[in-house]
């Protein structure tokens, strides 16, 4: 049985995925893979059964110090530095495309590391990696100044101009719950903007990260300019985010990191964008479609396993269907199949680790314990593994820890409301603001509601939808700056203004 074997006995494995399990995990920098300084390395654990799938070379400062040296080195001396634009955007282009050729093994990589089902990481995770790399590729030609009128010389005097150059070297520090996409997010605009790049993957994910260092290298970017590194974040993250020749640092994790990583950044005021938590609010009307609206509200909540920023881990729902949609969104909460991610029939595997199983647990005894009723779920699932069932609060009050906290785990509050009028402030009463959700046929209601969001993102009768050319980011306390859309390359560019005197 499952509980008794482990993924790779009971699923086959690809031919490069065993491979690839087998070969010494090293650190990328300056185009080789070299062991950690230090000699030292770390576990990276299967989910699905708690046992160890690979060891990896564990950086820490000095490996950060190595990679910065490699990565200023190809910024201001490599061919990277001396590369027509349209040939960053065909290497970009072909890295794509190598992906692409690798998306049956990528998808089991990121199941087996991550935990969730390989049928969600070929529909989601890799597609969504493939075109952001495509669509950034486009840009690579397109970073263009303005001319700029001056307001107070007179015609024909001055000429002056912007041009927008690359940042420089920067760090890019992203979590566990999409690895390959979080990587790609990053990567994608720095390489369009002809940025080199210390990228440090999650310590639980390291494994799809080190996959891309592989195709990088086949698809043919000059050394140094993407350098890989695993390892922990107070160490090798921190030293990344305190550096003092990293021109900027790029952060994917908790809003509690990220005021971390703020003032680390502080060391040499290196530009900083933060991608952060969320407590995002799922709003649901009387009048919604509501054949939609329930299993988009249990979807806007499991996808994942509920390890997603914009999670809509608070779930709005009009007095009078209040009954109906809870229901509804329970029923598809128990028709969800737990199960370990290489098994096709999975649609929800584990959580990411036993710290994680363990916050996510003490939640829901913390709701529980203060008074919330468990509609459905609240329970481990299995005897292994860090599987939690998906799980549904009712009877909850504005002030208990499960409505405010990020609770990053298939755990939703469902909470009554009375009419449009009465739930943006309700909605916006959060320390967040990454993303909410609006389920109506009337759309006048839809758009005068969407203006009173505090929220990076608003979904109108869908959730979690994502496209590499739509911005996506966080108000408040969710974030600096913009993922994806021709937005993000602001976090990669500076701007010079050139004057001249005619
Ligand atoms: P985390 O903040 O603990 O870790 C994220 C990354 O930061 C990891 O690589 C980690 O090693 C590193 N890190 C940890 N401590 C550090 C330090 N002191 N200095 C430098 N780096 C450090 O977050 P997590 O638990 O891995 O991820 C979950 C969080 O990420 C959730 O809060 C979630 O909302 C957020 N998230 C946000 C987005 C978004 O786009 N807004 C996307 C995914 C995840």
């Amino acid at each position: 049985t499952f509980s008794e074997k482990s993924q790779s006995t009971l699923y086959t494995l690809l031919p490069k995925v065993q491979n690839f399990l087998k070969m010494p995990k090293k650190l990328f920098i300056g185009g080789k893979w070299v062991d950690a300084v230090s000699g030292k390395t770390f576990p990276t654990y299967d989910p699905a059964t708690g046992e160890i799938l690979a060891q990896v070379a564990e950086a820490d400062k000095e490996d950060v110090d190595k990679a910065v040296k490699a990565a200023r080195e190809a910024f201001e001396k490599g061919p990277w530095a001396k590369m027509t634009p349209s040939d960053r955007g065909k290497l970009i282009w072909k890295l794509a495309d190598l992906i692409e050729e690798n998306l049956e093994e990528l998808a089991q990589i990121e199941s087996l590391d991550n935990g969730k089902p390989m049928a969600v990481a070929k529909a989601a995770d890799l597609p969504l990696s493939i075109d952001l790399f495509r669509y950034m590729a486009g840009w690579a030609t397109k970073i263009e100044g303005n001319t700029i009128p001056f307001s107070l010389a007179k015609p024909e005097t001055f000429v002056s101009y912007t041009v927008r150059e690359p940042i420089g070297v920067v760090g890019q520090i992203i979590p566990w719950n999409f690895p390959l996409l979080m990587a790609a997010w990053k990567l994608g605009p720095a390489l369009a903007t002809g940025c080199t790049i210390v990228l440090k993957p999650a310590e639980q994910t390291p494994l799809s990260a080190l996959w891309l260092g592989e195709l990088i290298q086949q698809a043919g970017f000059p050394d140094g300019v993407v350098n890989i590194l695993p390892g922990y974040g107070e160490t090798a993250g921190a030293a990344i985010a305190s550096h003092m020749d990293i021109d900027k640092v790029a952060f994917t994790g908790s809003t509690e990191v990220g005021k971390i990583i703020v003032k680390a950044a502080a060391s040499n005021l290196k530009k900083v964008s933060l991608e952060l938590g969320g407590k995002s609010p799922n709003i649901v009307f009387s009048d919604a479609d509501l054949s939609t609206a329930i299993p988009g509200a249990a979807f806007s909540i499991f996808f994942n396993h509920g390890q997603c920023c914009c999670a809509g881990s608070r779930l709005y729902i009009e007095k009078k269907v209040f009954d109906k949609v809870v229901e509804g969104v329970s029923e598809e909460a128990k028709k969800i199949r737990l199960g370990p991610g290489l098994d096709p029939t999975t649609q929800m595997g584990p959580l990411v680790s036993q710290e994680q199983f363990d916050r996510v647990s003490s939640y829901i005894r913390s709701g529980i314990s203060e008074g919330g009723k468990v509609v459905t779920g609240g329970n481990r699932y299995g005897e292994r593994g860090y599987f939690i069932q998906p799980t549904i609060f009712s009877g909850v009050h504005s002030n208990m820890k499960i409505v405010n906290e990020e609770i990053f785990g298939p755990v939703v509050c469902a909470m009554p409301f009375e009419g449009v009028d009465e739930i943006a402030p309700v909605a916006n009463q959060t320390i967040y603001g990454l993303a909410a959700g609006i389920w109506t046929k009337d759309i006048s209601k839809a758009h005068r509601l969407a203006s009173k969001l505090k929220a990076g993102t608003v979904w109108i009768n869908c959730y979690n939808v994502f496209d590499a050319a739509l911005p996506f980011g966080g108000y408040k306390q969710s974030g600096w700056g913009r993922e994806m859309g021709h937005a993000v390359l602001e976090n990669y560019l500076e701007t010079k203004s050139v004057c001249i005197q005619i």
